[in-house]
């Protein structure tokens, strides 16, 4: 029997501005997945970072499941509801389709799933990001899985010495899944050529070349690609197992001390570097900084065991500081250069209809009148 670990995230409404779900839409959400997936699911875990929800799930129905899928989706509509009726902002503001349709992927909610022969132990981490998109997990994982500076697993394991298969998506193709499948370590300069450009080439999946099996699964939604227009950040959800044929947990985990600046933060325009947070973490300054949760679970039977918080632990504390001081750093220049997205990712934005409307009051200078330069 294989146990599938299913998360699936929306932001239906949050408290503030974008600072954090309500406490009656959480339990509101809670108690309609306990209800109502008595039957479809083994175990769940729900939480929230910023202000997304994430529903973990463990089943045995496999990846894609629409009952499984719908449940997610229906708990969130019910919890629009709730939102609504507390005045939240930003009210269902995820679910971009009117009806359910058999699937979440490409409705708004974002979504990662593995599916498992479960080893007698196993571990794994369930991350949740916000303000920012699904890029902002390359660097990590290619740390984590291809660097031997941050994961000495490659070198000491002879487990993991067969290197990893990364799939990578074009997230900037939207008429189909447009990936390419590319082996560490001989491949590493054009995974790292991709990699990159966050914002168009993303890990969809890792997978050990050792036995095959999937390490690490990332949700790819690209938000603006679906609603055609700005709607929030695309808050990207990832599983990933460890230890054994994998990196250890801590290897995963090390990369997230870098702060790597990332794409997101106010208006989900800017660039600002990501910050690992506790679970059940608000937003604050600047709509952000974007942050990333992790909780680390053991799952058996498709049984969970409670969560460990993993950046709980006071060594974060450190890297919140520096994070703290290169986010306050970007913002001493505002909008110029470098701090704000490139327009490729503002086209979604309102700063395209001011460009449009000064375009009329350009015009192109005739040098026949150029002013005539000062006598002597
Ligand atoms: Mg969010």
């Amino acid at each position: 029997m294989k146990t599938t670990l299913s998360v699936i995230k929306a932001d239906i409404g949050s408290v503030g501005g974008h600072i954090c779900p309500s406490q009656e839409l959480l339990a509101g959400v809670k108690e309609f997945v306990a209800q109502q997936g008595r039957k479809l699911v083994m175990d769940t875990y729900i939480s929230h970072t910023g202000d997304d929800i994430a529903i973990l799930m463990t089943h045995t129905r496999g990846v894609g499941n629409e009952d499984i899928h719908r449940l997610a989706w229906d708990a969130f509509v019910a919890g629009t509801a709730i939102a609504k009726q507390q005045g939240l902002y930003g009210a269902g503001q995820d679910l971009l389709k009117d009806a359910f349709s058999g699937n979440v992927r490409g409705m708004g909610p974002a979504v990662a799933e593995l599916e498992i022969d479960e080893r007698p132990n196993e571990p794994f981490l369930f991350f949740a990001a916000d303000k920012t998109d699904p890029g902002a997990y390359n660097l990590p994982l290619y740390l984590a899985f291809a660097d031997v500076m941050h994961c000495p697993g490659l070198v000491l394991s002879p487990k993991m010495s067969k290197g990893f298969r990364f799939v990578i998506m074009d997230v900037e193709h939207t008429e189909g899944d447009r990936v390419i499948e590319l082996n560490a370590p001989e491949d590493i300069y054009d995974i790292a050529a991709l990699l990159r450009d966050n914002q168009r080439f993303v890990i969809e999946g890792i997978f050990s070349r050792a036995t095959g099996e999937q390490a690490a699964s990332v949700s790819t939604s690209r938000l603006h690609n679906i609603a055609g227009t700005y709607t929030g950040k695309d808050d990207p959800v990832m599983l990933v197992r460890s230890q054994g044929i994998f990196p250890a947990t801590g290897e995963i985990l090390g990369p997230y001390s870098i702060g790597h600046f990332v794409a997101g933060c106010m208006r989900g325009s800017h660039t600002a570097p990501l910050m690992p947070v506790s679970v059940n973490s608000p937003t604050s300054y600047f709509d952000g900084p974007p942050l990333v949760s992790c909780a680390a679970f053991c799952v058996h039977n498709a049984k969970l065991t409670e969560a460990a918080d993993c950046f709980a632990h006071p060594f974060w504390n450190h890297v919140r500081d520096k994070v703290s001081r290169k986010i306050l750093e970007m913002r001493e220049q505002g909008f110029s250069g470098a701090a704000m997205l490139p327009m490729s990712e503002l086209e979604y934005t309102g700063v395209v209809e001011k460009l449009n409307s000064l375009e009329t009051r350009f015009s192109v200078r005739n040098e026949k009148h150029a002013p005539a330069a000062a006598a002597d």
